[in-house]
C-alpha cells in the first residue's frame, strides 16, 4: 500500500497524505463511513459518492460467518448483501452506547465496533456495493464488549466508579491462543485468535485489516493494561505472520495494521508504538498502524502525541471510533489520518442533528420551516427538506417514510463530519489549521 505525506503541521505530527488501495485512493485526514455488516444501513453506494465518502470500515466479527460468501464474491467491493442479512449478531444494545447518548467526557475508542438494530429490516440494502477502499476491524472490540464490559455501559462517564463484569459472568474469556465466546445469539460456543481473525479478514478482503488485538477498559490497572498489551503484541506478531499468507487470496493485496493498546500511560504507549513499528516477519512489517483504546477524553491528544512520535511518519494511522468534532480536530492535529465512528449515522436516527452551531434535536422541530442547516452542502438540505417535514417522517407511523428519514437525516451527519475532515485538510494545505481549529470549536460550542 502507498502512502504519500504531502504536508506536514509545524508540530510535526499532523498531516494531509494520500493512501493509494487496490479500490482507490482515501485523501486524509479523511472520515470512514461505518458499514459494520458491509454495507452503510439506509445509504446507497451513489448517496455515499454524494456525501464525499472515500472509504467504509466493516467489522470483521460481525461478518465472521458470511466470510466465504463475500470471498466467492470477490471480496467486499463486490459483495451484495442479501436481504437474508439479519442483526443476528448486534451484541452491543443502545443502551450501552454511553458516550453518544450524553455529553460525557469520555471517550472509548470502538464505537465503529458497535452498530445496534433500530427495529427495522430490511433496510434499504443497496443495489449496488460500494467498491471503493475498505477497512474491516478485527474483532477486539467485541472480545471487551463481551468480556469484560458485558451489560455495562461501554463508554463510561466517568472513570471513578466504573467495574468489570466478573470473570463467570462474561461471556468471553481472554487466553494466550486467543478469545473463546459464547455467540450472543445462537449462544454456540466459538473461537477466534490471530489466526482466525486474519483469515475471517482476508476472506472479507477490505484494503486495510486490524491485527487482533484486546482493548482495555478503564476499570482495568496499570499491571493489567501491561498484561494485555504484551499479549496484544504477541498477537499482533501471530497476526503478521498469518497475514503475510493470505493477503493475496483474493488477487490483490490487502494491507494490515498493527493495533496500538496500552490505555492512558505515557510508557505503555510509546514502548508498544516501539515494538510495532519495528515489528517484521521475514522483512515485512505493518502497512500503518490502528490507534485504539478507552480513555478520558481530555487524555486524548496527549495519548497520540505518545503514540505518534514514536511511529514510522511514512505509514498511516487509523484512530477508531471516534467521530465529535473535537476529536477529529485534535486527532488530525496529533497525527491521526484516518476516523470512523458510527455515531454521526446512530444519533441522526435518534434526531440528533448536527451543525456548525452545535447539535439540536428534531423533537422540538414540528413547525420548523426551517432546512436541517442552512447554508449545508449535503443531499438532504439542497433538496430544501425542513425540520418539520423530517421530524414528521422520523416520528410517523409508517416504516417507508421512516427509512427515508434515516436516509435523509444520516445524508446529513455524515456529510458534515465528512466535511470536516475535507475543511481540515484545506486549513493545513493553506497554513492556517490552528485558526480553522479555533473558530470552529469557538462555534460549534458557543451553546455550552
Ligand atoms: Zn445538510
Amino acid at each position: 500500500m502507498d502512502f504519500r505525506v504531502e504536508k506536514v503541521l509545524p508540530n510535526g505530527l499532523g498531516r494531509v497524505g494520500t493512501i493509494r488501495t487496490a479500490h482507490g485512493e482515501i485523501k486524509t485526514p479523511a472520515f470512514m463511513a461505518v458499514g459494520t455488516q458491509g454495507h452503510v444501513r439506509f445509504l446507497s453506494a451513489e448517496d455515499l459518492r454524494g456525501i464525499g465518502a472515500q472509504a467504509m470500515l466493516s467489522n470483521g466479527f460481525h461478518l465472521r460467518r458470511r466470510s466465504h460468501e463475500i470471498a466467492e464474491a470477490g471480496g467486499l467491493a463486490e459483495w451484495k448483501p442479501t436481504e437474508s442479512f439479519s442483526s443476528e449478531h448486534d451484541v452491543d444494545s443502545s443502551r450501552r452506547h454511553g458516550r453518544v447518548a450524553s455529553s460525557s467526557s469520555v471517550v472509548t475508542s470502538g464505537d465503529s465496533r458497535k452498530e445496534n438494530s433500530v427495529g427495522l429490516r430490511p433496510d434499504n440494502l443497496s443495489a449496488e456495493p460500494w467498491r471503493g477502499p475498505t477497512l474491516t476491524d478485527s474483532g477486539g472490540f467485541q472480545v471487551m464488549s463481551l468480556g469484560s464490559g458485558l451489560g455495562k455501559v461501554v463508554s463510561m462517564e466517568k472513570e471513578r466508579g466504573v467495574v468489570n463484569t466478573a470473570h463467570k459472568e462474561r461471556l468471553a474469556q481472554v487466553r494466550e491462543e486467543g478469545v473463546s465466546f459464547i455467540d450472543p445469539f445462537d449462544h454456540e460456543p466459538e473461537f477466534i485468535g490471530p489466526e482466525e481473525s486474519m483469515q475471517i479478514q482476508c476472506r472479507i478482503g477490505a484494503d486495510i485489516h486490524m491485527a487482533f488485538d484486546e482493548l482495555t477498559s478503564l476499570a482495568d490497572t496499570y499491571e493489567y493494561n501491561i498484561e494485555a498489551m504484551e499479549r496484544t503484541e504477541r498477537w499482533a506478531l501471530r497476526s503478521l505472520r498469518e497475514h503475510i499468507k493470505h493477503r493475496d487470496d483474493l488477487g490483490y493485496r490487502q494491507n494490515l495494521y498493527g493495533v496500538l493498546q496500552g490505555g492512558r500511560w505515557e510508557d505503555l504507549r510509546r514502548q508498544t508504538a516501539r515494538n510495532l513499528a519495528k515489528m517484521e516477519v521475514d522483512g515485512i512489517g505493518f502497512d500503518g498502524f490502528g490507534l485504539g483504546g478507552a480513555f478520558l477524553k481530555e487524555d486524548l491528544g496527549e495519548i497520540l502525541r505518545w503514540c505518534n512520535e514514536e511511529l514510522p511518519m511514512d505509514k498511516p494511522r487509523h484512530l477508531l471510533g471516534l467521530s465529535h468534532p473535537d476529536d477529529i480536530l485534535i486527532g488530525a492535529e496529533m497525527g491521526a489520518d484516518t476516523f470512523d465512528c458510527v455515531a454521526p449515522m446512530r444519533e441522526a436516527r435518534h434526531g440528533k442533528i448536527y451543525t456548525r452551531d452545535g447539535n439540536y434535536n428534531l423533537r422540538k422541530m414540528a413547525d420548523s420551516g426551517e432546512v436541517l442547516e442552512p447554508g449545508c452542502d449535503c443531499a438532504t438540505c439542497r433538496a430544501g427538506w425542513t425540520r418539520g417535514s423530517l421530524r414528521a417522517l422520523w416520528r410517523s407511523g409508517d416504516t417507508e417514510k421512516k427509512q427515508k428519514y434515516y436516509n435523509l437525516a444520516s445524508t446529513h451527519n455524515l456529510r458534515f463530519i465528512v466535511r470536516l475532515t475535507e475543511e481540515v485538510r484545506q486549513a493545513m494545505l493553506d497554513d492556517n489549521f490552528a485558526e480553522y481549529k479555533c473558530e470552529f470549536l469557538a462555534r460549534y460550542y458557543a451553546g455550552r
